[in-house]
């Protein structure tokens, strides 16, 4: 392969610097990049992978541009929401730069499907915001022996590593619990938008050394307050009882530490809600999230002091706990266990799930 005018052109600023030059340029140009979500990190990721001349990239989203991605996902606008992010970002890049490849993947990725969706890519990104799909994510690079870049960015902090399993740490031995997490996605904790424009820019740029064959964050971990400006990177070790890698990592290990949680779905609850004996419901969310939007019949309860003090309702109460996904009323839910209440349940997925399953009519946000 070799560069035409236009391509020397297109990638001169790059072209000049010590260790791209063309022979870089034609790596980046061959490589294959599967970018994992198309939200806040991805759709940031995808536009520099896209301009640095990535010759083959792969969009992985299920979702469509919503009102609230629009103060982080520049790449989208307020005619886009509805639309789909694949189809969406698809263009986008083509239009940033004609020259590449785009595979759209539209679809949920699950432990089933990940491997045969990924396998045709040289590297990974890990742009999702749950930790179902990273453990999945995890599990199979370190099957595939694939070498992949983890990014994940909460409120004020960011986090960034390169993950080579095979040979490696991976993203388990980092957090062993990873898998037993409840999603907490950004929507739940919120996040600054140029938090995740700059981890989504430090992702890109790993990906990009990698392919250049740079020195990158392999094996290290970055941690990034940008609240307070403090930044750290530690090196990481391979775990022996790593709950995904680890020699030493048994069946029960992966599951040790889960706390079983009573849940009960927004079509049961519906029922029990239209019954003679319902239960209480209390939203834990912020004041004003229950001021734009709240399931009928419920009470707001200040979350803080439901966990402390058990806000003045019984242990014999029957109690539903919801929140907007389920984060928050499962953490309120273990510890109104731990004083001794017994019949406390967890509205699954929360007032989205609600708005999802029991009244589609209601105002999403
Ligand atoms: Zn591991």
């Amino acid at each position: 392969m070799s560069l035409s005018k236009e391509e020397f052109i297109r990638y001169s600023r790059q072209l000049v610097i010590p260790g791209v030059g063309p022979e870089g340029q034609e790596k980046l140009m061959s490589a294959k990049v599967a970018v994992i979500g198309a939200g806040g990190l991805g759709s940031l990721v995808l536009g520099y992978l896209a301009g640095a001349g990535v010759g083959e990239i792969g969009v992985f989203d299920s979702g469509a541009v919503e009102l609230s991605n629009l103060h982080r996902q520049l790449t989208y606008g307020t005619s886009d929401i509805g639309k789909l992010k694949t189809a969406l970002v698809r263009q986008r890049l083509l239009e940033i730069n004609g020259g590449i490849k785009v595979n759209a993947h539209e679809g949920l990725l699950t432990r089933e499907n990940i491997k045969a969706a990924i396998e045709r890519y040289d590297y990974i990104a890990d742009c999702t915001d749950n930790f179902i799909t990273r453990a999945a994510i995890n599990r199979a690079c370190l099957e595939l022996k694939k070498t992949y870049v983890h990014g994940a960015v909460y409120q004020f902090e960011g986090q960034l590593a390169v993950f080579e399993p095979h040979s490696g740490p991976c993203l388990g031995c980092l957090a062993p619990g990873a898998e037993n997490q409840e999603n907490q996605a950004c929507a739940e904790a919120g996040v600054m938008g140029p938090a995740a424009g700059a981890v989504a820019s430090m992702q890109a740029l790993e990906i990009l050394k990698l392919i250049l064959g740079l020195e990158t964050l392999k094996g290290k971990f970055a941690m990034l307050d940008f609240r307070l400006s403090d930044f750290n990177v530690i090196e990481l070790k391979k775990r022996p009882d790593c709950p995904a890698c680890g020699s030493k990592a048994q069946l029960e290990t992966r599951f040790a530490g889960a706390i079983s949680l009573a849940m009960i779905t927004p079509e049961e609850l519906k029922t029990r809600l239209d019954s003679g004996t319902p239960p209480r419901l209390l939203d834990l969310r912020y004041g004003w999230e229950h001021d734009l939007v709240h399931i009928p019949g419920d009470a707001w309860t200040d979350f803080e002091e439901l966990i402390k003090t058990g806000a003045g309702f019984g242990p014999e109460e029957e109690l539903v706990l919801y929140c907007k996904g389920q984060s928050k009323s499962a953490a309120a839910c273990r510890a109104l266990r731990k004083k001794g209440f017994r019949k406390v349940f967890v509205l699954k997925g929360g007032i989205d799930a609600w708005a999802e399953k029991a009244d589609k009519r209601m105002l999403r946000y």
